[in-house]
């Protein structure tokens, strides 16, 4: 294989799109050691990225070499900790750009007088010479894709192609606040970022009115350290472009860290939404493992739920002392009992957030509340371990001796069931602490598929499960006009689709965790929806198809329910993160107080 294609073919890998170059140059910017960096961008960086910093430079013969495959200067004296130090270590970024664009590289140390330029095109090498140049380096990456047709009529369009070099730039600027960034695209200054301290940084990238919005926040811990900033429940979104976590100054992607900032502002906000967060985890890094594929930005943690916890636990404190938080919280008035996971086919992350226990009951007044304030708090790993309850109470003052607990089968044919009784075949009832508790279950199940789905819709952005036989849907007007508007958001989730004339839509791929039997009941959803309306700022495309493919599992208007089900199901509402609403916002759970019981019988 010539060396040629082989940087084609790793270029496929680590260049995907315009951001990816913009996201290496820049980067191998801030390990040269700049302080000042300009991005300049044109046509979304289909015709011109341009990087210049004023760095350490290259030598003449580093330059070249800078091309090869693994020219890396920073692998060999790379331990753990360099790995995560600077941000490259594969030395392949430079070779896969330049594989598959036209390449301008002016270099210059501070201790030469004079420059080097080095021009390759498609990895051809086409000349070298001596330049005039400032101290520093300024790579022009010219024509991405010239020579990978497929590759290039991929791109997407200006606008989201900016979208995603914009997020990049995001990512980087906001570990960086020492140093200055300047991104223009074509021609136009978008992004002046002088040096600054971060919160600057982070007002300077987003506005000024973000200002009085962001609460600091500290969590010194032995495991991990996290700062940064959180926003007021005030400044919460529906659909947010200011969620970061950084891990040791790398960009981390988490879903999973993610939530336990949500959890932190449950019932603060307004469900599904949350609040802007800048959060910057510094932590050993033996105790992580950071994905060394140039595109992932996903880290796995050593400790990842003792992290969790001190996160949302650090979180909820910080609004706490800042006054946002209300002292009442409805889970505490149901008990304060941490309830350990433990639904089977549920792949939900584990993690404790329920101060919600099911098995409450109110008329055992003598034992109750020993057995559950003791239950041990089941490290995630062991939990997943366990296979029945007996052990999953060990400890908890349950005994195989307790007659209606010994035996797998008899577990829930004793006490529990009885606590929740089925009405209409429509609503859960349970008797609670403060009251009696009724559930819808329709919408209980809307929304824990929802919390499935939109989990799901968020690990897939730009993933696509191509369809062997391709669906052909025709249309009336409006809705092939509505489909065709929105055909970049169909696109973002995973949807790829023909328009054909005669308001016919062949849907060549759907997400990959559609099943091909409900990609044609989605798609129609998903337009109606939009002709309803909902596609605006506040519903995503997202949102909109998660609600979608949930419908399409949701049970029927009235189902009559097992005990195991309607538990199953009451669990897997309380472990998603906003429980008392529909995915809609429409209410799940309604308590019948005890005050309103007692009104009713005098
Ligand atoms: P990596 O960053 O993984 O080392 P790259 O292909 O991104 O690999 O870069 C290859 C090498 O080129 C780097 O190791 C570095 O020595 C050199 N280099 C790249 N960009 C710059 C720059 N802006 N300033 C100085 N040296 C650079
Ligand atoms: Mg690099």
């Amino acid at each position: 294989m010539s060396d040629a294609l082989a940087n084609q073919i790793a270029a496929g890998e680590v260049i995907q799109r315009p951001a990816s170059v913009v996201k290496e140059l820049v980067e191998n910017s801030v390990d040269a050691g700049a302080d000042e960096i300009t991005v300049n961008i044109k046509d979304a960086g289909r015709t011109l990225v341009q990087v210049i910093d004023n760095g350490c430079g290259m030598s003449p013969a580093d330059a070249r070499m800078s091309f090869e495959r693994h020219a890396t200067s920073k692998i060999y004296t790379s331990d753990d900790l360099f790995c995560i130090c600077t941000k490259g270590f594969r030395g392949e970024a430079l070779a896969s750009i330049a594989a598959v664009a036209e390449v301008e590289l002016k270099t210059r140390r501070e201790e030469d007088s004079i420059g080097t330029q080095v021009i390759i095109n498609g990895s051809q090498f086409v000349g070298q010479n001596p330049v005039s140049t400032l101290v520093g380096t300024n790579f022009s990456v010219k024509n991405l894709f010239f020579n990978v047709p497929a590759r290039r009529k991929f791109l997407k369009s200006n606008s989201t192609e900016l979208q995603h070099i914009v997020s990049e730039f995001h990512r980087i600027v906001l570990t960086h606040p020492n140093i200055s960034f300047s991104l223009y695209h074509n021609g136009t200054l978008i992004y002046n970022l002088p040096q600054s301290n971060l919160k600057q940084r982070i007002v300077n990238v987003f506005g000024k009115t973000l200002n009085q919005e962001l609460i600091p926040v500290e969590i010194d811990t032995s495991i991990v350290k996290i700062t940064g900033f959180t926003g007021k429940p005030s400044s919460s979104k529906k659909r947010s472009d200011k969620e970061f976590f950084f891990v040791n100054s790398r960009f981390m992607k988490s879903q999973y860290f993610h939530r336990a900032v949500a959890l932190a502002y449950e019932k603060l906000v307004y469900p599904d939404c949350v609040p802007p967060y800048f959060l910057y985890f510094e932590i050993d890094p033996h105790n992580i493992d950071v994905n060394v594929h140039p595109t992932k930005t996903e880290v796995n943690f050593e400790n990842a739920s003792d992290v969790f916890r001190l996160l949302q636990a650090g979180i909820r404190e910080t609004l706490s002392k800042c006054d946002v938080a209300p002292a009442i919280d409805f889970d505490s008035e149901v008990g304060d009992i941490e309830m350990p996971y433990f639904s089977k086919d549920d792949p939900m992350p584990p993690m404790p957030k329920v101060n919600f226990n099911p098995f409450y009951n109110p008329f055992e007044h003598d034992s109750e509340e020993n057995h559950y304030s003791k239950a041990p708090s089941v490290p995630e790993r062991d939990r997943n371990n366990l296979d029945n309850w007996q052990q999953l109470y060990s400890g908890a003052g349950l005994h195989a001796e307790d007659s209606d607990l010994s035996g797998h089968n008899g577990i829930f044919s004793g006490k529990v069931e009885n606590r929740l009784i089925q009405v209409k075949n429509k609503y859960i009832v349970s008797p609670s602490k403060s009251g009696i508790m009724v559930i819808d279950q329709r919408r209980a199940h809307k929304r824990v598929l929802y919390q499935k789905y939109i989990e799901k819709v968020d690990s897939n952005v730009d993933s696509v499960q191509t369809l062997l036989y391709p669906i052909k849907l025709n249309l009336d007007v409006a809705s092939y006009a509505m489909a065709y508007d929105i055909r970049d958001e169909f696109q973002v989730v995973g949807f790829d689709m023909e328009f054909d004339d005669n308001n016919v839509v062949i849907i060549k791929g759907i997400p990959p965790f559609l099943s091909p039997d409900a990609a044609t009941a989605v798609v129609n959803d998903i337009i109606v929806s939009y002709q309803e309306g909902h596609g605006n700022v506040s519903t995503s495309i997202k949102d909109i198809l998660a609600i979608a493919a949930s419908n399409r599992e949701l049970i029927p208007n009235e189902k009559s329910l097992t005990p195991e089900e309607m538990r199953q199901l009451i669990d897997s509402l309380f472990a998603t993160n906003a429980p008392n609403f529909s995915p809609e916002g429409d209410p799940v759970v309604v308590i019948i107080g005890l005050d309103e019981l007692e009104k009713r019988f005098s």
